[in-house]
């Protein structure tokens, strides 16, 4: 895929003070008590440097809470005044964003239901023209890398240059131990394709679970993200939306500090060394490639012998001693059980398929 985006750094249009940006606050604006009291615990924490709150929420089934709408926009005007905070909301339809500009909300963001949509996008880029407010894309729910990337390419044609992903996590067809599977490699493909695009981790929607939230936001720093966007609540497990996933402000002031921030940026050392590594690498792996040609070649050998003593391809005495040496060999050599299982069954394959192909060839 190629595709070119216009945007501007993070730096210029929210001052995190070199830290990862961090987007605080409720799954939903419930109450003009539980905004306020969740946002001033949030501030008096000094992590937070967005507040985030739901006013319309897209709900799987009807029934669910869908959110307080416009009602809830004067709370999350106070919330600012009381905390100084900038205020993010999600948006799903041009009347949405009419509302939030009216009220002067500050960051717009389009949710994992709405970026599936190209004509909601569509949209929402046209109500965008002329505005200049920040706007982050959540991925779509389901793995589509061009969803995702269609959806900034419609809001970057409105002008908006203030743009930023949120990864959110992809929804599962089964039972997984996350509420949405993370996918790295997604938002790595979005960020190689987009260098300068800022992301966002969500570990809230793909943890679902309160438990996993440390692991997954570590492991978004760990891949250089430009921020975290977490859910906290004054009382969690009391929250009309997402209950199991938010923490208390407290609660995600502890977890952050026990995260660690990896550097953003290396010195001509750590680079020459890491360039070092990288090549020794590079030449661990041709040998490596190398090794298993060789190892072919032989196998085509056994082929060919087999076919003359007219003996079967698979003998399965033999490939179970194999199995049991390899495995041996790689538990002395400290190599991970599973990585020696699955490369000599891959092995294994190959070189069956080899042999029949001799086995199928007239002699020379
Ligand atoms: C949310 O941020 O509360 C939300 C609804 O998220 P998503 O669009 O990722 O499901
Ligand atoms: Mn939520």
């Amino acid at each position: 895929m190629k595709a070119n985006l216009d945007v501007l750094p993070l730096s210029s249009w929210i001052d995190t003070a070199g830290k990862p940006l961090i987007i605080a606050g409720p799954c939903s604006a419930e109450t003009e008590e539980q905004v306020s009291e969740t946002v001033s615990r949030i501030a008096k924490e000094g992590y937070a440097h967005v507040i985030r709150a739901g006013v319309w929420k897209p709900r799987t089934r009807p029934g669910s809470f869908e959110g307080m709408g416009e009602a809830a926009l004067p709370w999350l005007v106070e919330a600012k005044k009381q905390t100084g905070l900038p205020i993010a909301i999600e948006v799903a339809t041009p009347q949405h964003i009419e509302l939030a500009l009216k009220y002067g909300i500050d960051i717009l963001w389009i949710g994992a239901r709405t970026t599936v949509n190209p004509f909601n996008v569509q949209d929402l880029a046209d109500a965008l023209k002329g505005v200049d407010v920040p706007v982050l894309i959540k991925n779509p729910v389901n793995p589509d890398l061009a969803l995702w990337v269609g959806a900034f390419e419609r809001i970057a044609g409105a002008g908006i240059k203030k743009m930023a992903a949120i990864h959110r996590g992809f929804s599962n067809a089964q039972e997984t131990k996350f509420r949405n599977s993370p996918m790295w490699q997604m938002a790595v493909e979005l960020k190689t394709l987009f260098p300068q695009l800022p992301i966002i981790g969500d570990p809230s929607h793909m943890a679902g679970k309160r438990a996993y939230l440390y692991e997954l936001a570590q492991r978004a720093l760990d891949l250089n993200y430009d921020g975290l966007i977490i859910e906290s609540h004054r009382n969690p497990d009391e929250a009309w939306s997402d209950a199991s996933q938010q923490l208390t402000p407290e609660a995600l002031g502890e977890m952050l500090k026990s995260l660690e921030i990896r550097k953003a940026s290396y010195g001509v050392e750590f680079q020459n060394e890491l360039d070092q590594l990288r090549q020794k690498i590079d030449n661990i792996d041709r040998e490596l490639l190398e090794v298993l040609a060789a190892r072919m070649s032989v196998v085509e050998k056994l082929g060919e012998y087999k076919r003359e003593n007219n003996v079967a391809v698979l003998q399965l005495d033999r490939w179970k001693e194999l199995h049991n040496n390899r495995a041996d060999l790689g538990k002395k050599l400290n190599l991970y059980p599973e990585l020696v299982e699955e490369m000599f069954k891959l092995i294994h394959m190959e070189s069956i398929r080899k042999q029949t192909e001799v086995m199928n060839q007239q002699p020379a």
